[in-house]
């Protein structure tokens, strides 16, 4: 672990004196995502730590165990994961499997009493979103979504510019959020994914936008679906959307995502200045230039994502709420189900 990432976790230890024990955190879905990121960011984690496996491969399970030290009583199949329930050393359940699959996971991991973050999109139907909600609400455990860029620190300072007004009200948002699809991917399977780009990194986009407008969340939303380039592939699901968000205090967004082009920067203006972000959603590399200030440097130890499980962390110790509940991962799906809706018609549809 870097030199950076032990000062981090020794800082987030330093938050809740009296811890005792880090808070165990299970993770469901032993992909790429909690390969490369969550595992990794669990090592730098100072308020919970990796202790229990969920996987359908019990080779693969028996490969993370060895590397990380999970023992073998904290490995779960998806079949027997329910008997999690007994086991004190789990706290919170990470659900990263497809998102038509987090509704599963994240309703048992609740009836097991678990504490349950959910990756994004939240989930592919507003249904589903209502019930784990209620789950989680029912079996009184905290419930929060993997909105990982809540705390990177650029994206901490579009919100304090919303907030303190420098530039004046960020009325005029542009932004873009794509990558080119290799192939068949779940992404591009509406069953698994619930639609293509616009779920998967459009998600990106309205979380910038709702941020730059001080949390608030758009009155209505104008789309069009662009001719698809690759309709063999992109059989079920958009290729590209492009889509506008309306804010009731004025602002506008315009953007566009999509799964076969490059595309990752986004820019906020107000009538007194702007931030201009490039590779402006990626786990590293975030950089920001500003009309003011120039280009700005926060220094950024550890991934983005142990400090979001670090946070939801302490959340629980402390009984303070999480800033990215599942509750906005909800308002999250309205929102693109609304630009789907007005991609379909043509219309300007209210959110
Ligand atoms: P992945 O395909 O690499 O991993 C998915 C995991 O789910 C695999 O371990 C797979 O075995 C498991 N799984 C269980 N049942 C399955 C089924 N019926 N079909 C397919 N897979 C099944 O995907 P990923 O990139 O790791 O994404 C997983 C989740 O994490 C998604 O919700 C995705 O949107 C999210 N994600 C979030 C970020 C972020 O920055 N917050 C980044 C990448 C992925």
């Amino acid at each position: 672990m870097a030199v950076g990432g032990m000062a981090a976790k020794a800082r987030a230890r330093a938050l809740v004196p009296n811890l005792g024990k880090p808070l165990g955190v299970a993770l469901l879905g032993l992909g790429n995502y909690a390969e490369t990121e969550l595992a990794p960011s669990l090592q730098e984690t100072g308020l919970c730590r990796l202790a229990g496996l969920v996987s359908g491969h019990p080779d693969k399970a028996a490969r993370w165990a060895w590397k990380y030290g999970v023992p073998p009583k904290n490995i779960y199949t998806y079949d027997n994961f329910d008997r999690i329930a007994d086991n004190p050393d789990i706290d919170i359940v990470y659900v990263v499997t497809p998102p038509a699959l987090h509704r599963e996971y994240v309703v048992r991991a609740a009836k097991a009493g678990k504490h349950v973050i959910s990756e994004k999109p939240l989930a592919t139907s507003i249904t589903d979103c209502d019930a784990m909600i209620a789950a989680c609400h029912d079996a009184k455990v905290r419930f929060s979504v993997g909105y990982r860029l809540f705390f990177d620190p650029y994206h901490a300072e579009l919100r304090r510019l919303a907030k303190d007004g420098d530039y004046g009200p960020l009325n005029r948002m542009t932004g873009r959020f794509c990558f080119v699809a290799p192939g068949w991917i779940w992404r591009i399977d509406k069953r698994l994914a619930g639609g293509g780009p616009m779920m998967d990194l459009g998600i990106y986009l309205i979380q910038a936008s709702c941020m730059a407008q001080n949390g608030a969340t758009p009155v209505a939303v104008t789309a069009r679906e662009l001719p698809k380039k690759r309709p063999e592939l992109f059989k079920e699901v958009e290729e590209t959307m492009e889509f506008g968000l309306e804010f009731a205090g004025g602002g506008r967004f315009e953007g566009l995502t999509s799964f076969n082009q490059g595309g990752n920067d986004y820019e906020a203006e107000g009538p007194k200045g702007w931030i201009k972000f490039k590779s402006a959603f990626s786990y590293q590399g975030i950089a920001a230039d500003t009309s003011d200030r120039g280009a700005l440097h926060f220094p950024m130890p550890v991934h983005q994502q142990a400090r979001q499980m670090d946070d939801f962390a302490e959340c629980i110790l402390t009984g303070r709420a999480t800033p990215v509940p599942g509750e906005m991962g909800r308002r999250d799906l309205r929102i693109i189900q609304a630009v789907y809706e007005a991609a379909r018609t043509g219309r300007r549809t209210p959110v």
